[in-house]
């Protein structure tokens, strides 16, 4: 019988999508997640093991690697809010960079030696250059950042000490749904724009705002790389097993190598739903880049990995149907709670 998986914040957005992918492929899968930002009812199949608990919590953390043999640890447990990070910047040293070295000892105490870890392309910062490759230099312009390469740095110093093998999987922006409109993002509050495009289109917001029309790109807004939730997933089955067949640690990109603007983002979610998104232009958000578009091609050469949704259609779509399904139910009774 294969190792089972440790899946650290895996009632969460796009841990709650890996969950379901390595479950599907009958991996056995042990779920930890606080429930601060995760939600109990993302975990669908029910071969997964459920603990509610940190990753700062060494016995608990003890107790869950005597009773499982773990083969590796996908960490995905972190706070994600960059403006939140500014803010309140000891929040995120400690949940996104000091919680995780008990994850890490136990792990060390224990024998288990493969860790994939949830990096951003925040960690670039402001690229010197687009697309942007892994060699890229690394300077976060905000506390999220800095607290997500800094785990890249922890991780590395493993490897050399004790032979830790990790990958860090370095996200462009995550959007769409399982294709079934079953699990999706919910994330409260809601500050990411495609939710938020649907949000408007819903009526649960007003409108839509949109952060600066003077960027120095084709239309004025802002150029993304919307990666499909699902494609995410596969990556990080494709990580362990990398990591599980002796492979080296690993920093890569996990994007489309598309560049999408938010003009570009409301037009295609008007084709889509056939409405008309509510829109108001508004000032820039402090601290976003005008550009962030990945090159994949580190992840397709070690990986074999490519993203197999490339259009933003193709993400709309099932985040549409999970905006106006499941999502919708869960916060009919609460009015206000998902702004
Ligand atoms: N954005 C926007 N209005 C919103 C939310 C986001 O115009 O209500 C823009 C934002 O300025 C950025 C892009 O959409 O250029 C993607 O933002 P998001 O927060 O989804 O992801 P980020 O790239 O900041 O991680």
């Amino acid at each position: 019988m294969s190792e089972a998986i440790l899946v650290t914040g895996g009632a969460g957005y796009i841990g709650s999508h890996t969950v379901r992918q390595l479950a599907r492929l009958g991996r056995k899968v042990v779920v930890l997640d606080s429930l601060v930002y995760g939600h109990r009812d993302a975990i669908v199949d029910p071969s997964v093991d459920f603990v509610e608990g940190e990753v700062g919590d060494r016995a608990l953390l003890q107790a869950l690697f005597e009773k499982h043999r773990f083969g590796a640890v996908i960490h995905f447990a972190a706070f994600t809010y960059v403006g939140e990070s500014v803010t309140d910047p000891l929040k995120y040293y400690r949940n996104n960079t000091a919680e995780p070295l008990t994850l890490l000892e136990v792990m060390r105490d224990s024998g288990c030696k493969a860790f994939v870890f949830s990096s951003t392309c925040a960690t670039y910062g402001v690229p010197d250059a687009i697309p942007i490759t892994e060699s890229n230099r690394q300077q976060p312009i905000n506390p999220y950042g800095r607290s997500k390469l800094m785990m890249e740095w922890i991780l590395k110093d493993c490897d050399t000490a004790w032979g830790l093998k990790s990958v860090c999987l370095r996200y462009f922006n995550a959007s769409g749904s399982s294709a079934d409109g079953l699990i999706g993002e919910d994330h409260n509050p809601e500050t990411h724009l495609i939710p938020r495009v649907l949000m408007a289109l819903t009526g649960e917001i007003t409108h839509l705002e949109v952060f600066g029309t003077d960027y120095e790109t084709p239309d004025g807004t802002c150029i993304r790389d919307y990666i499909h939730v699902e494609d995410l997933a596969d990556a990080h089955g494709r990580a362990v097993d990398h990591l599980l067949s002796g492979g080296a640690s690993l920093q890569c990109n996990l994007g489309t190598g598309v560049g999408v603007s938010v003009k570009e983002i409301i037009d295609a979610a008007q084709e889509v739903t056939g409405l008309e998104v509510p829109v108001k232009y508004g000032p820039r958000r402090e601290g976003d880049p005008p550009r962030l578009v990945a090159d994949p091609s580190l992840a397709a050469g070690v990986l074999g990995w490519t993203a197999a949704h490339k259009d933003v259609r193709d993400m709309l779509r099932p985040a549409w149907a999970w905006m106006t399904g499941p999502r919708k139910g869960r916060y009919a009774n609460t009015p206000g709670s998902a702004p």
